[in-house]
């Protein structure tokens, strides 16, 4: 599979120069440029297929020749030491957990294959120098040997990976790339607000990872990785690599589980699902509409928001108009204007009635979202998350108006551990919610994190002391 950003569609990548990237040389998003045909592939699977040989057989498909089977197999059982797990709700509905990885949320699929990619990577490449000037690639070389002819040498390429974060996406990062040889993580996350668990995820690990703390806001964060990313020194004297969300490389793996949970036929009692995804910056729907797009048999998609609704609203009306983000209970899907929306449109050819015949958008606002958290707890003695939560409102309401029968089934994606937001389940349940032995444990570690301004002098002296 190659990639290529729309404006550009005849400069395609490899999926290595997409994965160091992230974006393409005129600041687009990669697209697929191919539509492979996996519809055979998805009907050999049933119900005995596990997880990571599904991820594997679709990640081969997906990736050779660049990839063979014996590295993406690799790299599949170094990213998926768990797996979704398929559970039903009540007679239609059924969740699809995704939260049994190491930091308790989706998050964990896109950022641990994107990591043990990058890893493998590196180790193939060995320490391959990188020649100045390669357009656009940051980080190892466009042309470095592929699987079949590995140079190594005693001193690998050695990148640094650099992210700000508000929260949830920096521990499924740091996670990922924790205790990588070659890789360095430095996380920048904004001091006093981010919650107590958010940061000790971020500043127990050690080892890799570096977390500075920045005396400001989540957007002093975000600049001052853009600049980073952006200066001359830095640049020269570091291999500064991103791995944020709109990075083919977190994107692909997710279609894995979307092709897991459709294709548990049994517990589907043969249904074709809808499926049911709580979005933010739309990142997971866009994998599962590649999966659909694809080949997977599923009935359509439910595209479940906050009142941050402008895809609900586009696909009723046509009209995509972002704006500024409203807080909610469930903040991860606090987005106002999607970055991954226009991966969404390309797959429609920037057709909307094409995309709300396969796409019904729903919004649940928090009373609801509390309401419904509430009414699982009680009907079906389960403790959701308010994403989760914000997924089974927006199921029940289309079941209520478009359903084609007492049979439909809805797998509702469960993002989030319910012991990842403790204080709002409690308050919406009277349940408090236990706290994963592996999120506990990190409580009672010491922070380390380094203190920092909001100017990028510092931060750039820093990393050029510890890594160059
Ligand atoms: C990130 C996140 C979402 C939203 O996913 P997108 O891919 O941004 O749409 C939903 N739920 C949880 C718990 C998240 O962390």
């Amino acid at each position: 599979m190659r990639f290529a950003s729309r404006a550009h569609p005849a400069r395609v990548v490899s999926f290595r120069d997409a994965l160091f990237t992230g974006l393409a040389p005129d600041g687009g998003l990669y697209h697929p440029v191919e539509v492979p045909d996996l519809g055979g592939l998805f009907r050999a699977v049933d119900d005995s297929t596990s997880f990571p040989e599904l991820a594997c057989r679709m990640g081969t498909a997906l990736l050779a020749p660049e990839l063979d089977t014996d590295r993406v197999g690799r790299i599949v059982r170094r990213a998926f030491p768990f797996s979704p797990v398929l559970r039903r709700l009540d007679r239609n509905i059924l969740l699809l957990e995704l939260f049994h990885g190491p930091t308790c949320a989706f998050k964990d699929f896109g950022a641990r294959f994107l990591a043990a990619a990058m890893e493998d990577f590196l180790a193939t490449e060995g320490g391959r120098e990188t020649p100045a000037g390669a357009p656009g690639v940051r980080g190892p070389r466009a042309d470095a040997p592929q699987a079949g002819a590995p140079r190594l040498s005693a001193r690998p390429a050695h990148i640094q990976i650099l992210v700000a974060t508000s929260g949830d996406t920096g521990s499924a990062v740091a996670h990922a790339f924790h205790g990588m040889a070659n890789i360095d993580v430095v996380i920048l996350y904004p001091s006093g607000r981010v919650s107590e668990l958010q940061e000790k995820q971020l500043t127990t690990l050690g080892g890799n990872v570096h977390a500075l703390e920045v005396r400001g806001s989540f957007d002093d964060c975000q600049r001052l990785a853009k600049e980073a990313f952006g200066d001359p020194a830095l640049c020269q004297g570091l291999r500064l690599t991103s791995a944020n969300s709109i990075n083919i490389g977190r994107l692909l793996p997710q279609c894995f589980y979307y092709a897991f949970g459709a294709t548990r036929r049994s517990e589907l009692g043969g249904a074709t699902p809808v499926i049911c995804v709580p979005s933010g910056n739309f990142g997971n729907l866009t994998a599962g509409v590649y999966a659909w797009h694809w080949g997977l048999a599923a009935r359509g998609f439910i595209a479940a928001t906050n009142v941050n609704d402008v895809v609900p609203r586009y696909l009723s009306s046509g009209r995509f108009n972002p704006r500024a983000s409203t807080r909610t209970l469930s903040n991860a899907m606090d987005v106002g204007n999607p970055s991954n929306f226009e991966r969404l449109e390309e797959v429609f050819e920037g057709d909307w009635k094409k995309m709300a015949s396969l796409i019904d958008g729903r919004s649940v606002d928090d009373t609801r979202t509390v309401q419904a958290m509430k009414k699982i707890s009680r009907e079906c003695g389960v403790l959701v998350d308010p994403h989760t939560a914000v997924g089974c409102q927006a199921a029940w309401d289309f079941l209520e108006q478009r359903s084609g029968g007492s049979g439909d089934q809805v797998i509702v994606l469960s993002t989030a551990h319910p012991g990842k937001f403790s204080d709002i389940v409690r308050d919406a349940t009277g349940v408090s919610p236990e706290l994963p032995e592996r999120l506990a444990q990190c409580l009672a570690l010491p922070k380390e994190s380094h203190l920092l301004g909001t100017a990028l002098p510092e931060l750039r002296e820093l990393l050029l002391e510890r890594f160059s």
